[in-house]
């Protein structure tokens, strides 16, 4: 089989992309700081606009903050149509200490989003750019969807994942691959909840005691919530903090407070669980004088694998090896992703086309630098295919 030669010639530009991440990775994009995020987004509109001069771009507005989103399109009226979604902001805020990068071995550089995911960024216009000079390209348009607030729960950019389902049947999420090289294959759902309990204060040394113990109350509550994992397969529950009495050891608490990481495989899960914690709460509320409430949500549905996830990974890999590469394996996660809400809202996708990383979240996050020019080879093959009719999804 004869790649086309962009593709081929990709591994030579590594020196060029990986200046390009050491680039990006030292403007500080921290989901908070508003500031830092515009001299990215203006960053990447500069290289994604040089890359190709044709392409529409604009910066939609977010709900609920004043950070913007960037989007570049080409072809909109091709018959055949793909979304790259990405994201630009990082968890590593203004004031982090962790704001450049080094090389901790000649394979691997170290430092802010160079995996998560600035470096599937530059994997992602590596791609495009190579895809862009086979003859294939005529035959696809393709959309690039960028958004500033991943990090944080993407709820600024949640309705434009469903606006871009409107135009789009399939979706490429350029998340980090794993250490060994797998995809992701489905991801948890998360939801945060808020238990909180209220009881009776009263002075301690009163014998029988009008006072009713809120922090005991709880802990009774979290204690039980803890074992939901036990009945629920695929579920996870993490009793994150906890807060409540007062200075004063000789005070009957009257309140007790404590934050839940609730997290999910199937959507079908959802409602049981959350009947099965107020069942929980129920006891304690039945008690006279204790309230416990329980508050939150989920934020990302999970994100499952269906028929044309199963498909694209199919063909994902099968480029992979014409590549002469090691075929990639995909793996469940319990993090989620904006793959989880583009899922949700009706656009299957691949999830972690981006290049290798480790310790992500971490001042250790690095990244496989050779992983920069492969896996932007299997992006590119794998649109041409799509763009030639090859992969049907
Ligand atoms: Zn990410």
């Amino acid at each position: 089989m004869s790649l086309p030669p962009s593709i081929a010639t990709l591994p030579a530009r590594t020196p060029e992309l990986v200046s390009l991440l050491e680039a990006w990775s030292h403007i500080n994009s921290g989901s908070g700081h508003l500031a830092g995020l515009e001299r990215m987004r203006a960053a990447l509109r500069r290289d994604f606009s040089r890359a190709f001069p044709a392409a529409l771009i604009d910066e939609p507005e977010l709900t609920g903050t004043s950070a913007r989103a960037l989007r570049v399109r080409l072809r909109p009226s091709a018959a055949r149509q793909i979304l790259l979604n990405g994201h630009y902001d990082t968890v590593y805020e203004a004031a982090d200490a962790f704001q450049t990068t080094t090389r901790p071995t000649d394979g691997t550089l170290r430092g802010p989003g160079v995996a998560d995911m600035k470096g599937g960024l530059v994997v992602m216009l590596a791609a495009l750019r190579a895809f862009e000079q086979t003859p294939a390209a005529t035959q696809l348009g393709w959309e690039v969807l960028v958004t500033p607030d991943e990090e944080t729960g993407s709820h600024g950019s949640a309705p434009l994942f469903i606006d871009a389902a409107t135009r789009h049947r399939f979706a490429l999420v350029f998340e980090p691959a794993r250490p060994s090289g797998d995809l992701v294959r489905s991801r948890m759902g998360t939801g945060s909840f808020t238990a909180t309990c209220r009881g009776r204060a009263a002075h301690a040394a009163q014998v029988p005691s009008p006072g009713r113990n809120a922090i005991l109350a709880l802990a009774e509550f979290l204690l039980t919530a803890a074992k939901i994992p036990d009945e629920f397969p695929g579920v996870l529950v993490n009793i994150g903090n906890i807060r409540g009495g007062s200075a004063a050891t000789n005070v009957v608490p009257d309140f007790a407070q404590s934050e839940l990481d609730v997290r999910i495989t199937r959507v079908a899960d959802r409602e049981p669980l959350l009947a099965r914690l107020h069942a929980l709460a129920a006891p304690i509320n039945a008690r006279e004088g204790f309230r416990l409430e329980l508050t939150g949500s989920f934020n990302r549905p999970p994100k499952e694998c269906g028929p044309e996830e199963a498909a694209a990974f199919a063909a994902w890999q099968q480029a992979a090896r014409d590549l002469g590469q090691p075929a990639p394996n995909w793996v469940h996660s319990g993090g989620g992703s904006d793959g989880n809400l583009l899922f949700a809202a009706g656009l299957p996708n691949l999830d972690g086309v981006g290049p290798l990383g480790d310790a992500l979240h971490s001042d250790r996050e690095n990244v496989v630098i050779a992983s920069l020019a492969s896996r932007a080879q299997i992006a590119a093959l794998f649109l041409t295919r799509y763009a030639a009719g090859e992969i049907v999804l």
